[in-house]
């Protein structure tokens, strides 16, 4: 053997008894290109074992369905990722499961109740990319004997580790930064063995595993991810700056900038700010139009991929809100997220100069 790549291991049944002297089975999360990205991906994250998923919506419903029942009560991050959202809100709650939204970091302690068993948060989140501080979330939670999740997808793995930090699970939509080539949708959740273990056998109850060729594919994205995550921070952060000082823009949100209101802790526990960016427009009236004009960057939905996507939030994840709920969460019709691509830099600012110029 000593093949550079993991085979792909297509079949669907194993004989029995095997190496591992276990029922292997797709569904069960134990074929052997499901373990070979799960190992990878818990040595990312700093865990100690992983599940990979068809997607990242099928990884953090079933650890909500896994860890939550009837009577118990869990505290989300308000701005939550939108189908974590409508999950939450429709499909939990028909459960008898209570939620609460907490919309800042004070707001977490405040909305615990004496049935709370869970705190949900997404750091940096969309599409304005507010930090929450994982440490002081972790220690609210620790002597309450809450377990804690986090939505890891943004930052990736190369950018922050929440599992160092006190957070007890990471779950990613790995169709983003993880794959990192938007030809793939996958999901996958880090814990400790143990938790993992109490995850399992829902897991398998719903159904929801990865196959094994999308298993390679995963593990082949992961073989740049840092490569892909280093150059869209460098590209990111000089995006952010150049838009800064350009007069058809009036506010640019990205962590890494100083005068972002959490940069202080997005400093403190990341180890780099990220290829996701927004900022609003003078003219909200001139959104539609700046989009049409981008010729690199593409008007997409989705993140994560080695090229550049812009998008309108008021359009897309956010057009479910009415107009004044998405005032409310600072969510302008003036407003466009990047997710910043692997291209070179001059080339990105070049494109955007362009778009914004034209009238
Ligand atoms: C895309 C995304 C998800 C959902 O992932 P899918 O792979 O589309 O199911 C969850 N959280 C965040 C932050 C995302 O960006």
């Amino acid at each position: 053997m000593g093949a550079v790549a993991t085979p792909i291991f297509t079949a669907s049944s194993y004989a029995c008894p095997n190496p591992t002297n276990e029922n292997i089975y797709q569904r069960y999360f134990n074929t052997p290109n499901q373990r070979v990205v799960a190992a990878k991906l818990a040595a990312l994250e700093q865990g100690e074992d992983a599940l990979v998923f068809g997607s990242g919506m099928a990884a953090i419903t079933t650890v909500l369905f896994a860890l939550l029942k009837p009577g118990d009560h869990a505290v989300f991050q308000e701005d939550l990722y939108g189908g974590t959202y409508h999950f939450v809100a429709a499909e939990l709650t028909r459960f008898g499961i209570e939620v609460s939204f907490a919309r800042n970091q004070a707001d977490f302690a405040a909305q615990l109740r004496p049935n709370t068993k869970l705190i949900y948060i997404e750091s940096p989140s969309n599409p304005l990319l507010r930090v929450v501080d994982l440490a002081a979330v972790a220690a609210l939670a620790k002597p309450r004997g809450l377990l804690t999740v986090i939505d890891n997808t943004f930052a990736s793995p190369i950018n922050q580790t929440p599992l160092a930090l006190g957070i007890n699970i990471v779950v990613h939509s790995a169709t983003k930064y993880l794959n990192g080539h938007s030809d793939l949708n996958a999901g996958a959740v880090i814990a400790s063995r143990e938790i993992i273990a109490r995850i399992r056998p829902c897991a398998v109850n719903h159904g929801g595993m990865l196959d094994a060729h999308a298993c390679y594919m995963l593990e082949r994205g992961l073989k740049t991810l840092a490569l892909r995550v280093e150059r869209q921070n460098e590209n990111a952060g000089k995006l952010a700056q150049w838009l800064q000082r350009h007069p058809a823009v009036t506010r640019v949100n990205y962590p890494g900038l100083s005068d972002h209101p959490d940069h202080a802790i997005a400093a403190r526990q990341m180890r780099g700010f990220g290829g996701m960016l927004s900022f609003e427009l003078r003219d909200a009236a001139q959104a539609s139009a700046v989009l049409g004009r981008f010729k690199l960057a593409t008007a997409a939905l989705s993140l994560g991929g080695v090229e550049t996507l812009v998008t309108i939030p008021a359009k897309t994840s956010h057009v479910k809100l009415a107009a004044a709920e998405r005032a409310a969460v600072g969510i302008s019709d003036a407003l466009l997220r990047v997710s910043v691509g692997i291209e070179d830099a001059d080339d990105i600012i070049a494109d955007f100069e362009q778009s914004l110029a034209a009238r």
